[in-house]
């Protein structure tokens, strides 16, 4: 059975694994590019876009691919519209492996944001020291308030993606450690936390730490995503996956 994983995420490089070891199946993990070096997985693996909806539909046909697992980020949405879009198209059968959201748990001071301008703004007027966490790609909305202090942290260098007078860069990998995370944040004197509800453990530590801390968090909430067939964890996407290769 030929599959097409869409990755970039811990959940996709944990299914491709899983699926390296089924004998007869050939996975493809197809990432967009966006982080330099990326973990070596054991599948082949593509790198970069397809072309829209239509390059992926064709992309299909061409080699013969029988199921699809998307399993990019929970932000990614336009890769999402079109997986929907292209399967559709090709007629190939489609799963969202997707992590479900953090919840706020007692003790949490969540300040709920929809955008990352809404995230922006609700950090206020005053300076404040910010911790943002939201990847490279999304720093440009917090221009707008360049009164604050910002840590910074990304996996890819952010150069002159933030143009603000007071900014500290780290760059690291997670996953992070709670503990780490409420050390890093004491030290900085960090005030409130700006994150996306990614969900998963592997950037758990920073909301844990937050709340140990009794900092507010303001959490930026996913985009839409198409309605289709889901599960949250690889072992489900590999069970969905065995379950159409006996009906297809
Ligand atoms: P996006 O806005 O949904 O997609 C933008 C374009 O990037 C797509 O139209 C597609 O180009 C290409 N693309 C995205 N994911 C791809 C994949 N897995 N394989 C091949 N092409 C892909 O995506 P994004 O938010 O920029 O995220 C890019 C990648 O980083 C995703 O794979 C995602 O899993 C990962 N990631 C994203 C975040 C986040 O917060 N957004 C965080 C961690 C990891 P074409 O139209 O040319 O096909």
């Amino acid at each position: 059975m030929r599959i097409l994983v869409l990755g970039g995420t811990t959940e996709a490089s944990a299914l491709a694994r899983l699926l390296a070891e089924r004998p007869g199946w050939e996975t493809t993990l197809s990432l967009a590019g966006r982080t330099a070096r990326p973990q070596p997985l054991p599948v082949a693996t593509r790198i970069g876009g397809f072309g829209g909806a239509e390059g992926l539909a064709r992309w299909l046909s061409d080699n013969g691919t029988m199921a699809v697992v998307d399993a990019t980020h929970p932000f990614a949405a336009v890769i999402s519209r079109n997986a929907a879009a292209a399967c559709r198209a090709a007629g190939v059968p489609l799963l969202f492996l997707r992590r479900p959201p953090w919840r706020a748990a007692a003790g949490d001071r969540w300040i709920e944001a929809a955008s990352m301008p809404e995230a922006a703004r609700a950090l206020g007027s005053e300076r404040r020291c910010v911790f943002l966490t939201v990847g490279r790609l999304e720093l440009a909305a917090f221009a707008a308030a360049p009164q604050h202090r910002y840590l910074v942290r990304t996996i890819e260098p952010i150069g002159d993606a933030l143009p603000v007078p007071n900014l500290v860069a780290i760059r690291e990998r997670g996953p992070f450690d709670a503990a780490d995370e409420r050390a890093l944040m004491t030290r900085e004197g960090v005030e409130v936390l700006v994150s996306k509800n990614s969900g998963g453990e592997a950037t758990y530590g920073k909301i844990a730490a937050a709340r140990a801390l009794g900092l507010p968090v303001v959490m930026v909430a996913r985009p839409d995503k198409p309605d289709g067939e889901r599960v949250a964890t690889p072992e489900a996407a590999l069970e969905w996956l065995a379950a159409h290769e006996r009906a297809p």
